[in-house]
């Protein structure tokens, strides 16, 4: 179990630092990964945290051979009404493939491709509608791989 960017108290509880507090008093757990395989292998993972407090969950993008691509310390912020979720593109390949993103229940998210272009995908109840692209919740595939 990974914990880059977290401080551990020496009580064992996780704290948030100052970057961001998702209520007065959190209490960040590891709750589950979630694995992303292209043909049965495992290319990345999701790993999902949880407080405990406010129940808000918390994801960080793993892709297989590095350590940690994030250059947020601590938690990504979360908005209420946004859903973590990963999109699938069908035009990518590999690491390529894949993305963790925030879902809102609907209207347009920017998207930026592996080259740099950024397209505006269309969400439908927190599902990519689109030709090229798809999307799955993580909240549904906790402690399981999902091909893509
Ligand atoms: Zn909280």
């Amino acid at each position: 179990m990974m914990m880059q960017g977290l401080n551990i108290t020496k009580s064992g509880k996780i704290c948030m630092g100052e970057i961001y507090n998702c209520c007065e008093n959190p209490q960040i757990t590891y709750l589950a990964p979630v694995n992303i395989n292209i043909n049965e292998r495992t290319i990345g993972s999701v790993d999902v945290w949880r407080c405990g407090v406010c129940k808000k969950k918390f994801c960080e993008e793993k892709q297989l051979g590095i350590d940690s691509i994030t250059d947020i310390v601590g938690m990504p912020r979360i908005g209420d009404d946004e859903k973590w979720g990963v999109i699938v593109s069908k035009l990518q390949k590999g690491k390529e493939k894949w993305k963790l993103v925030r879902l809102k229940q609907n209207g347009i998210i920017k998207y930026e491709t592996a080259d740099e272009k950024i397209l505006e995908l269309k969400i439908d109840n927190y599902k990519i509608v689109d030709d090229f692209h798809t999307s799955f919740l993580i909240e549904d595939h906790l402690n399981r791989a999902v091909e893509i």
